[in-house]
């Protein structure tokens, strides 16, 4: 008899799952979504920004892992190591000397740049007298979220694991030695959509059984999680992105910049992508762009550290989610309360650079009932129960 596994959700986390569990030795494995194109989900709509600096030691590890990999398909996955620099003024500059001590302590390379530094190896950033100093880690980088997750689950298609379009999971229950998942069909792509954008009208008929499941339905698990009575903890944000044109400025030897304003920057098929966190931001399945985000919130800091950017076209930009869990790290383990579901979601930020070594830790569980690294365990839903949170404060 064969061991049936299900994923819940085909974003970058799903089809990295499905990847992992088909290379360690799953027998079936089947992805279900309602929107395989994932139009809304978050690997559609995130920068692509991958690094190793962490406050945690569970998300430099995650980041370890899969960074090692995406080194190897550099060329598939466009993955562009070509740096990540992270600017910090005086009042931040307790958190980056943090992050830079505990990077070199790891053994991390990341060095600490300092005006003229900073201006010789970037010579557009030429206005940087309130920066007190940058963060910089040369094997860092940006790379094609689209493009990984298609190499992930290519990889998993060929050993065997099937991906399921128009299947939304509303529940999922327990019965004996097997896990029911209530799904309903939504007949077009725009119906999947509209569904994800109101999960309070989900409904579902069919009953699908399998042996175990795993819910990686990004910032949508909470609400399939429900079923099993589990507190929403972790909640929807939107993060909204714009593009832009600057004349004259071509970002693309630099990677990914992080100014001391919050935003962030990196060059995007010969134009410019910048986003910010920002903190009023209500909760929900909100996906739209703001019309004056990129003239509030984008322009002014850029014009302002560099004469470079004080002249920008807005371009095109959209809104995704965020899904923030407590301490802002993942959740990843088996749900409390049942034998057979796993979980594997609320990656903030992170999720396209952790995700392989997500799929790791939840693959090694599944099918040897524990990740190999043993630390790798207090990234179950548990620590919210216990109190070992696993606080992380960069660039939340
Ligand atoms: C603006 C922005 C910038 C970001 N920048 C970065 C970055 O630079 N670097 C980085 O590493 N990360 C970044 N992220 C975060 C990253 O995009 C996410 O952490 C990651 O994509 C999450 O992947 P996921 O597979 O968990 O979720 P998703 O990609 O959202 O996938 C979830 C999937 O589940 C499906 N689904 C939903 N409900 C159901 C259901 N009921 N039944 C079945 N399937 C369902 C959805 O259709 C979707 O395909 C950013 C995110 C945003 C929004």
């Amino acid at each position: 008899m064969k061991n049936r596994i299900a994923v819940v959700g085909a974003g970058i986390i799903g089809s990295a799952v499905a990847f992992e569990l088909t290379r360690c030795g799953a027998d079936s494995v089947d992805v279900l979504d309602p929107d395989l194109e994932g139009e809304l989900s978050s690997t559609e709509r995130n920068a692509g920004g991958v690094r190793h600096l962490w406050i945690h030691p569970v998300n430099a590890e995650l980041s370890r892992r899969s960074i090692e990999y995406f080194e190897k398909v550099r060329e598939e996955i466009g993955f562009h190591q070509n740096g990540y620099l992270w600017l910090y003024s005086q009042q931040s500059s307790a958190l980056g000397e943090k992050a830079l001590v505990l990077a070199q302590k790891r053994g991390l390379p990341y060095e600490a740049l300092e005006g003229k530094a900073i201006t010789a190896r970037y010579p557009f950033l030429d206005k940087i007298d309130d920066v007190a100093f940058g963060v910089h880690g040369r094997k860092d980088g940006i790379l094609n979220s689209n493009a990984l997750k298609l190499h992930y689950q290519n990889g998993a298609k060929k050993r065997g694991a099937r991906f399921q379009d128009r299947t939304l999971v509303k529940g999922i229950a327990e019965s004996g030695a097997t896990v029911q998942l209530m799904v309903s069909h939504p007949p077009t792509g725009e119906a999947a959509r509209e569904s994800l954008k109101s999960p309070s009208h989900w409904a579902g008929s069919e009953l699908l059984t399998y042996d175990q499941v795993v819910i990686c339905a990004g910032a949508w698990s909470s609400e399939i999680l429900k079923s099993l009575s589990l507190a929403g903890i972790t909640k929807p944000v939107r993060r909204q992105i714009a593009t832009f044109q600057a004349e004259n400025l071509d970002l693309t030897p630099y990677g990914m910049i992080v100014d001391t304003s919050g935003v962030y920057f990196h060059a995007e098929g010969g134009n410019c992508l910048a986003g910010i966190v920002l903190k009023n931001e209500p909760e929900g399945y909100r996906f739209h762009l703001d019309n004056d985000f990129f003239e509030t919130h984008i322009w002014p800091p850029l014009f302002e550290r560099s004469s470079k950017m004080e002249r920008l076209r807005p371009l095109t930009g959209w809104g995704g989610l965020y899904s923030y869990s407590p301490d802002i790290t993942g959740i990843l383990g088996p749900v409390p309360g049942t034998k057979r579901v796993y979980e594997a979601h609320s990656f903030t930020g992170h999720g396209v650079m952790h995700s392989l070594g997500a799929a790791a830790v939840i693959s090694e569980t599944i099918l040897f009932g524990a990740p190999k690294t043993p630390e790798m365990a207090q990234l179950s839903r548990d620590r919210f129960v216990s109190g070992r949170l696993l606080d992380e404060r960069l660039h939340i």
